[in-house]
């Protein structure tokens, strides 16, 4: 069951108007998905075509990518909650517009309000810029940001986009080092849930 808040927060913004040129060819919003509890949100740019289609971030081929990298390290896509940036698709996939990702702010700060995660997965530049204010993913990646949100530290990790491993021909050297950032990820939950065991998580 989803908590009453998020799930008052998917009614609300089901219907946004704030972005026109997105509403424009919208074919729906894509809110988020996986375990509403979880505290531990991934965060990615904005939905492509296949999430727009389906209402589901991350279910095309930077999905396939992102459910692997997971699962390599024995966490499902039930065990976290993901999101974008943005809840609507720019055309094309064109990157997001500075006032969208604006319009978008409350939305996501709400989220997280409600969510209180205590890792957020920044995924790729604009998620990482969302939240750090920093810009430069290969130079962010690889390391763990404690940063105050909504009044509580919250471990931040950017990592890769996976459409930047599938544009290079599926590397295996960056696969590599998404493996590696996706450990550290790993490390960073287990040592929250071992503060858990302490009252803290
Ligand atoms: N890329 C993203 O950043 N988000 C999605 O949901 C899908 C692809």
């Amino acid at each position: 069951m989803e908590t009453k808040s998020l799930s008052e927060l998917r009614e609300k913004y089901k219907s946004c108007t704030r972005c026109s040129e997105l509403l424009n060819s919208r074919i729906q919003v894509v809110f988020g998905e996986g375990n509403s509890n979880a505290k531990v949100l991934f965060l990615g740019e904005a939905p492509g075509l296949s999430e727009a289609k389906q209402g589901v971030p991350f279910c095309g081929a930077s999905g396939k990518v992102l459910t692997e990298l997971l699962s390599s390290v024995g966490l499902s896509r039930e065990d976290v909650f993901i999101t974008n940036t943005l809840l609507c698709r720019p055309e094309n996939n064109r990157n997001p517009e500075k006032v969208e990702v604006e319009n978008c702010r409350e939305r996501l700060d709400k989220v997280i309000e409600v969510m209180q995660p205590a890792v957020i997965v920044t995924i790729g530049n604009f998620a990482t810029e969302r939240i750090l204010g920093k810009k430069g993913i290969t130079s962010l990646r690889g390391k763990v940001f404690p940063t105050f949100i909504a009044g509580r530290e919250v471990k931040v990790v950017p990592v890769i986009h996976p459409a930047n491993y599938l544009y290079n021909g599926r590397n295996p050297e960056i696969f590599a080092q998404m493996k590696r950032d996706f450990e550290m990820i790993a490390d960073v939950i287990d040592a929250k849930k071992k503060q858990k065991s302490l009252g803290e998580f």
